[in-house]
């Protein structure tokens, strides 16, 4: 069962295009600013089960992408690379929204993890700066995030920025 704090059916903030946006429970980051304190705490959201999210996801033939943000998605690896690859198989883009770096997941001796990174597309990480925050950044709190492209990261072995143009990460 994934711990979820909460869901968008149709955003259009947490990424490019109309997408679903799952929110889970339990960060254990507690970046200063953060705009979702109530997520912090482990164990206290809703449980929902893979198969009902997917599910609930399809249901909306207008979405393009779908998004894990928090919360920390990579605290439930495995459970949301399973959800994963079920959308991934449906032909959706995956966004996910991270704390840790990419260099600490491609790091992380966690099977799990790396499955979820082979899931995702788009990787937004890193903490969330106060001092570091930009209100003209789009999808992202602070300059210190980055839009990863996951699949040419993984290739390349380093952080791969996405191209300009795929996900225009600066203005309104
Ligand atoms: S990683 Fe995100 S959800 Fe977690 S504390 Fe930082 S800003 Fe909040």
């Amino acid at each position: 069962m994934i711990d979820v704090a909460g869901f968008e059916d149709d955003s259009i903030t947490n990424g490019p295009g109309l997408r679903f946006v799952l929110f889970v429970q339990g960060c254990p980051h507690h970046c200063k600013g953060c705009h979702n304190p109530e997520t912090w705490a482990f164990g206290e959201g809703c449980k929902y089960s893979v198969e009902e999210i997917h599910t609930r996801i399809r249901r909306n033939p207008l979405l393009r992408g779908v998004t894990f943000s928090g919360g920390e998605p990579f605290s439930q690896a495995a459970e949301l690379a399973r959800l994963g690859r079920l959308v991934k198989a449906d032909g959706y883009e995956l966004a996910v929204y991270t704390g840790f770096t990419f260099e600490e997941l491609y790091a992380a001796s966690s099977p799990a993890v790396h499955e979820l990174l082979e899931q995702t597309d788009v990787l937004v990480d890193g903490r969330f700066e106060l001092l570091k925050r930009n209100l003209l950044l789009r999808f992202r709190g602070s300059s210190n995030q980055r839009v990863l492209d996951v699949p040419a990261s993984l290739r390349a072995g380093t952080a791969v920025e996405m191209p300009f143009g795929r996900w225009r990460t600066e203005g309104r």
